[in-house]
């Protein structure tokens, strides 16, 4: 067996009593031709190998570089060092993979988070997204935890679907024909739209841009379902806080109404983030004195009130503020900002969307904290969404968080049916497309609501990361799909 490794993060909780362990992992540092600093990913923290002067030979030392791979095996004594409780004192060391340190883009230097996506197959290595990264596992595990103790189903919904009459975004096509002029034409009808009769499910498809309708059918039979996936948007927007490809968790209740659904997404919020404070303290704490640094080049009224690890106790220890959109529309008309032409999209009065100016407004200027806005105009909002008595606006709520905009978006959804087809045909979404989803009004209909939550804006909220292409692996956005 060849793995019989301890792992860098476990062996540093030890008390050194001269264990005799093995340990693998990457070189950070050598230093002095003795001190070697060894990372396994498990933690930030290096591991201190001390190689004993005269002890290896000049070869082996020589390849001991920048990101070389390691097998040590040594005992682990107490520390004379400063920064650390315990070392490993090397009675052994393979090199499992050199590293030419010449040809290596990563310099024990801070580089820029723009050279580090350009490298993005590297950066795992660096503090930075060691840290990002486990975080973010965390909070995927933490999603399923907390829903699986509430007794929820993990409902898988398709990526691959037919229905295009969501309205949530642009979408990719999925196809096998031809795009070629030549012999291998596309196929065509007589008025020279594409004939998708011959495309390989016989039908035009799309990548999924939401699950809902989907989880719509599970929640209806299980009571409470939630996905949690990928999702495709080819929307245009190269912003910091969208993503062509990015994963959407999408819980779906029978039996809650509009304030239940608000309910379940502010604990679920607080949730995760919990989850994280207790679980990767050291990693939030490492990102917490990133940001601290970076904002110091910044100047003073552009840095945050509040650090980090203090935004989340924040808002742990609140309420989110609750209002209507009505109510918002007031607070942005009325505001001085509004009053001196701040806004780039002047508030011109109800029935408007917000443009995300305005929602960072009300939650970092007016509000200071996250703000759950509920009851929108129906025409700004899509069909499925539960029609209020006022006759104008609709069950719809959005969760705002200080320094990204909307990280929810969801809504009570209309269950009566002829108010439901009603929409669907001002609307001009094809009904008889939408067979199966009305079926659920038809045998048994309940008042049901859902969410989603787009992950990744989740982690750049708990991350502090403000590039949502720093918190997803490998981000796909227009004109980028390197890796
Ligand atoms: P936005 O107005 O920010 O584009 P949206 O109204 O299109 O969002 P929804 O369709 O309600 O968003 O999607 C639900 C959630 O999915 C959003 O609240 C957000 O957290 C996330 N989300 C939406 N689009 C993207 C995207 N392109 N990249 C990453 N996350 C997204
Ligand atoms: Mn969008």
């Amino acid at each position: 067996m060849f793995n019989k490794r301890v792992k860098i993060k476990e062996l540093l909780t030890w008390e050194p009593k001269e264990q005799e362990v093995t340990v693998m992992g990457w070189v950070r540092t050598f230093r002095n031709n003795q001190f070697i600093a060894l990372n396994d990913g498990s933690t930030n923290n290096n591991l201190q190998v001390v190689a004993e002067l005269g002890k290896f030979d000049d070869e082996l030392l020589k390849r001991i570089t920048t990101s070389a791979s390691l097998k040590v095996t040594g005992t682990v004594l107490a520390s004379l060092g400063k920064g650390q409780k315990l070392e490993l004192k090397a009675t052994a060391i393979e090199i499992l993979g050199d590293s030419d340190a010449e040809k290596y883009p990563l310099q024990p230097k801070k580089h820029s988070l723009e050279f580090l996506r350009e490298i993005a197959h590297l950066r795992f290595r660096t503090n930075t997204f060691g840290s990002v990264f486990r975080i973010r596992h965390s909070l995927a595990f933490a999603v399923h935890k907390f829903f699986n103790d509430k007794g929820f189903v993990y409902m898988h919904t398709p990526i691959i679907t037919a229905s295009d009459a969501e309205g949530a975004g642009e979408m990719f096509k999925v196809t096998t024909l031809p795009f070629d002029e030549g012999k291998n034409k596309t196929p065509r009808n007589e008025d020279g739209t594409v004939n998708f009769k011959d495309d390989f499910f016989g039908r035009a498809t799309n990548l999924t841009v939401s699950g809902q309708l989907e989880g719509e059918l599970g929640a209806t039979a299980f009571g409470e379902i939630y996905t949690f996936g990928p999702t495709f948007r080819a929307e245009n927007s190269n912003t910091a806080r969208h993503l062509a490809e990015f994963w959407m968790i999408e819980p779906e209740m029978a039996f809650y109404d509009l304030e239940d659904n608000a309910n379940l997404a502010e604990e679920f919020i607080k949730y995760l983030i919990r989850y994280a404070m207790d679980n990767n303290r050291e990693d939030l704490e490492f990102l917490a004195q990133r940001l601290a640094d970076e904002e110091k080049q910044l100047p003073q009224d552009k840095r945050s009130e509040l650090g980090l690890i203090e935004k989340l106790e924040f808002v742990l220890n609140n309420d989110f503020q609750r209002l209507t959109y009505t109510e918002a529309i007031d607070i942005l008309k009325e505001s001085n900002h509004n009053k001196k032409k701040k806004f780039q999209y002047p508030i011109t009065g109800w029935g408007m969307d917000l443009q995300s100016e305005h929602e960072r407004y009300l939650v970092e200027k007016h509000f200071k904290k996250p703000v759950i806005l509920m009851n929108y105009p129906a025409a700004i909002k899509a069909f499925y969404m539960r029609q209020n008595e006022d006759g104008k606006t609709v069950a719809a709520m959005d969760i705002l968080a200080p320094g990204i905009g909307e990280i929810v978006g969801g809504s009570q959804r209309e269950e009566r049916q002829d108010r439901l087809e009603a929409r669907m045909k001002e609307m001009h979404i094809p009904i008889e497309d939408l067979w199966w989803y009305l079926d659920t009004r038809r045998f048994g209909t309940v008042p049901h609501a859902g969410f989603g939550l787009g992950f990744e804006r989740m982690v750049q909220f708990v991350t502090g990361m403000t590039n949502i292409r720093d918190v997803i692996a490998f981000p796909r956005t227009p004109g980028s799909a390197e890796f």
